[in-house]
């Protein structure tokens, strides 16, 4: 491939040799700078864990089961032997229901087990009263990967799709206790289910205004809403005080909730939810269901085969006892001189970011006063928690459990945990993230920034990289967190954390008008997978932008800044190669933007992108001044 300009194109410049050379592993979708790294930690964490079970001797009681779950997923040979049976006893409590008044006598057992209804209760942080929890109810999720899969004119992609789920069924339910007209009623009447909830349930758009969820219910009105489901019965038997209120996420689709679910769909709403359980537990049971439970999301991600046992194994140990496996790395892995160098360059950010906010030329003094107070009151979590949460005291399970009798086990504690929130206060030192995953968020209801252990590699960061190198990867990273406290939904939130309007109308107007033209500057732009959709992702965008903002204003107070290093690394960061359908899935389902895109596009808003490499109006990463936006 003939080597192309910095000017034109950073990202596929810097990561050239890279995206020719660089293989995706079979049972992966991508590969690629965080990828690299989450597949690094898997090999280390699957070597840690086959030696703890060979040595018998765990730093902990919660490793000692995390490595007994783990030698269950090995344990192919009963897995094998057991087949469907271990699930057999849920799947029947499901067919057992013949009407909605069995529904409604099985109910609380539904809810606890977390078996599929036809809608989700779960328990979240009041987003106007963050110190205390709400119920909050949602609709269930499609089978394709968005609800414009079901629009018009996708016709042809959605039975392509829509085949691989069916294969994938008929394979399933082959080792029930079904005829094979039973089968083919059950499918048939899972996808007819699926299309009255596609209906109404919102888009992965829709979805990515996260405040929009928030809509306060009577509980007299979500019981009339919900009828024939007596849900006021349902929340006074979970709970002795009962609430008034209920966070209803999506109305559109309780409005219309009794065209979804009635007596006549129940058989409908039956079949789904044992199908759908089925997928669910298929991947506890033998090797087989395994992998033809897990066949329908292969298929629309490009993945070719499954992960191995032992990968497996370690996959299935390290989600379900994430906190413990995190400590354990990130105690073992993660250097005391890099937590304190990263906390220090996050505290420079963080006052950095005021001194933007302070320059702000869209912003009243009163608006910047509360900007500030939210910047001075971020919480930062750094590396890994101190302590472990008591949930991971109760995982336990007998040896002789079956592994889907122990996950079921360890998923019902859960599950009683999230619904016992309700009545207690909110924990803001509870970490979301645990210090083995390579990520970092920002938590509006919290107003805090975590960044696990695992992120703070090369080349996001080093002590071998220099300043300049450091800051285009962690740097930025952090910049972006703290941005998602301003982004078009962050701003919604005060510095406690509270869904809040801290804005004057004028200011709020005109960070609307830059939040539309974020928008502009990404939408439609045409990839060979497909076409950016700026609305959908443009949270993630003014956070990219931000994150570069204030890096380079920490670049401008060094004694030698080196840009050329600076973009460079930023762009290094983003490299990814994935399989197209994948690529496709991300466009529809990821808020955010293709990794190019993420590299190219902010640097072009800065000056100091045009003065390093001399990029001029003849260069393809070129934007003439009044088109480049910068929002904090
Ligand atoms: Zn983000």
């Amino acid at each position: 491939m003939k080597k192309v300009r910095i000017q034109d194109d950073l990202y596929t410049y810097v990561n050239q040799e890279w995206l020719e050379s660089a293989v995706i592993p079979d049972d992966k979708p991508t590969t690629g700078g965080f990828a690299v790294l989450a597949d690094g930690v898997e090999k280390l964490m699957m070597d840690e864990f086959k030696n703890l079970t060979k040595e018998n001797n765990y730093p902990s009681e919660h490793m000692k089961y995390a490595c007994k779950l783990y030698s269950k997923v090995l344990n192919t040979k009963k897995r094998n032997k057991d087949g469907i049976k271990p699930a057999l006893k849920t799947l029947q409590k499901i067919q057992k229901l013949n009407t909605v008044s069995d529904l409604n006598k099985k109910i609380k057992e539904l809810v606890i087990e977390n078996l599929p209804l036809p809608f989700t209760f779960s328990i979240d942080v009041d987003m106007k009263d963050a110190d205390k929890h709400a119920i909050f109810i949602q609709g269930p999720s499609v089978i394709l990967p968005d609800t414009t899969f079901y629009k018009e004119g996708m016709e042809e992609r959605k039975a392509m799709l829509l085949g691989f789920y069916k294969n994938m069924l008929e394979g399933l339910l082959s080792f029930a206790e079904l005829s094979k007209e039973e089968i083919d009623t059950y499918i048939a009447d899972t996808f007819a289910f699926d299309e009255l909830i596609a209906k109404y349930v919102k888009s992965n758009e829709e979805w990515s205004e996260y405040a929009k969820m928030y809509n306060p219910y009577k509980l007299s009105k979500v019981n009339s809403l919900l009828k024939p489901i007596k849900f006021k019965k349902l929340v006074a038997s979970l709970y002795e005080t009962v609430p008034e209120k209920i966070i209803v996420t999506e109305p559109r689709y309780f409005l219309n909730f009794k065209e979804v679910f009635n007596e006549e769909t129940f058989t409908l709403y039956k079949h789904w939810a044992y199908t759908k359980q089925l997928v669910k537990d298929s991947a506890y049971l033998s090797e087989e269901l395994r992998e033809i439970g897990t066949s329908y999301r292969r298929a629309i991600s490009g993945i070719k085969v499954m992960p191995s046992v032992e990968k497996y194994a370690y996959q299935v140990a390290s989600n379900f006892y994430t906190q413990p496996v995190g400590l354990y790395y990130a105690l073992k892995y993660f250097g005391e001189e890099a937590k304190k160098d990263v906390t220090e360059m996050v505290s420079e950010i963080i006052e950095a970011y005021k001194e933007r906010v302070k320059n702000s030329d869209i912003l009243a003094d009163s608006t910047k006063e509360k900007a500030i107070l939210k910047l001075s009151t971020m919480k930062v979590k750094m590396g890994y928690p101190d302590k472990i949460d008591s949930i991971f005291d109760k995982f336990v399970f007998e040896d002789k459990d079956s592994l889907y009798k122990a996950v079921s086990t360890i998923r019902k504690e859960y599950r009683l945990d999230e619904l016992s929130n309700l009545t207690k206060e909110v924990d803001r030192g509870k970490w979301y993230m645990p210090g083995h995953l390579v990520n970092a968020s920002y938590n509006p209801s919290s107003n805090d920034i975590t960044f696990p252990a695992a992120i703070l590699q090369a080349p996001f960061y080093s002590i071998k990289q220099t300043r300049s190198q450091n800051l285009g990867g962690i740097g930025a990273v952090i910049g972006h967190e703290i941005s998602h406290a301003f982004d078009n939904n962050g701003a919604l939130f005060d510095e406690k954390g509270n869904l809040n309007n801290w804005w004057t109308k004028e200011d709020f107007k005109k960070f609307n008008s830059r939040t539309k033209a974020m928008i502009k500057q990404f939408d439609g732009i045409e990839l060979p997978w497909g076409k950016v959709n700026g609305s959908f992702i443009v949270s993630e965008n003014i956070a990219d932008n931000g994150g570069v903002a204030v890096t380079l204003h920490v670049m401008k107070k060094m004694d030698n800044p080196n840009y050329s290093e600076y973009f460079t690394n930023w762009a290094k960061v983003w490299c990814l190669k994935a399989k197209e359908e994948y690529l496709k899935l991300l466009l529809a389902m990821d808020v955010h933007g293709p990794a190019i895109l993420r590299a190219n596009m902010p640097p072009k808003n800065f000056e100091e992108w045009y003065d390093t490499f001399n990029v001029t109006k003849k260069d393809k990463m070129y934007i003439a001044p009044s088109k480049r936006v910068v929002i904090w």
